[in-house]
């Protein structure tokens, strides 16, 4: 009898500890993805809102493409 408890006691430890390791495992795989969108910013020219990492910077201004970061650049028509 005490052995038949001792079988449970570990089945049981068992499933406890692999539904802990896969909870630790998602909140992992949540943050990496969230790092990886990294924060989005805004075009100074059209407003599209891209990726900081993907983003053309000029002068301290964030630019969708190479276009643009020209575009702003120029002083405003008179
Ligand atoms: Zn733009």
């Amino acid at each position: 009898m005490k052995i038949l408890f001792l079988i449970s006691l570990l089945v049981v430890s068992f499933i406890v500890i692999k539904s802990f390791k896969r909870k630790v495992a998602q909140r992992r795989l949540t943050r990496t993805k969230h790092k990886k969108i990294g924060d989005m910013i805004e075009c100074d020219v059209c407003g599209l809102h891209i990726p900081e990492s993907k983003a053309t910077i000029n002068r301290g201004k964030f630019y969708c493409s190479l276009d643009h970061a020209n575009q702003g650049n120029l002083p405003p028509a008179p």
